[in-house]
Formats: C-alpha cells, structure tokens, sequence
C-alpha cells in the first residue's frame, strides 16, 4: 500500500462524513496535500473505486459566480474563466460521498 492509497482512504472517509460538499481546496486542507490539482486527480480514482462499496460521488459542478453559467464538462478541475462572461469569479466544483 503506497502514501496515496492512504490518501484516498481518507479522502473517502472525510467525504462520507462532511455535513456539505467540499471543494479540492477545502480537502487538500484537511488533508495536508499541497497540490490542489492532485486532489482532482485523487478524485477520479476514488470515484471509480467506491462504486462497489454502493456509495456514489456527488459532483456539485462549478459555476460562475458573474453570469451562473454551470460548467458541466470537466468535473474534476477548477475552471479559470468563463466562456460565456470572460469572468474569473469562478465557484469551484464541490465534493460529496453518500
Ligand atoms: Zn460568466
């Protein structure tokens, strides 16, 4: 078992028990992950893997905090800009297990 195997333990762990949807920045936090971007790379694995315990990851989608255009496309990463406003007031995507 490698350092992410752990990770993603605990990513499942800390998403099953949150009261509300966390972002990548939010996890990365909790657990002491310094890239950002790993976390939303984590999240595809973990995704896929807790399909047969019959929990589901919820995906809340990020949208632009300007216009409210939802990015459905690329759930697993922070858009920089919105195609439809040019805004970079972006809601990142937020993250739940149940
Ligand atoms: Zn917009």
């Amino acid at each position: 078992m490698d350092e992410w195997d752990t990770i993603r333990e605990r990513m499942v762990k800390l998403l099953s028990e949150t009261k509300t949807p966390l972002s990548a920045k939010e996890i990365a936090f909790e657990l002491g992950i310094e890239d950002e971007r790993m976390v939303y790379e984590e999240l595809k694995h973990v995704m896929k893997s807790i399909k047969r315990t019959g929990k589901r990851l919820y995906v809340q989608p990020a949208y632009c905090k300007k216009c409210g255009f939802v990015f459905k496309q690329n759930l697993f990463r922070k858009p920089s800009r919105c195609p439809r406003c040019k805004s970079q007031w972006i809601e990142p995507p937020r993250y739940i297990i149940r």
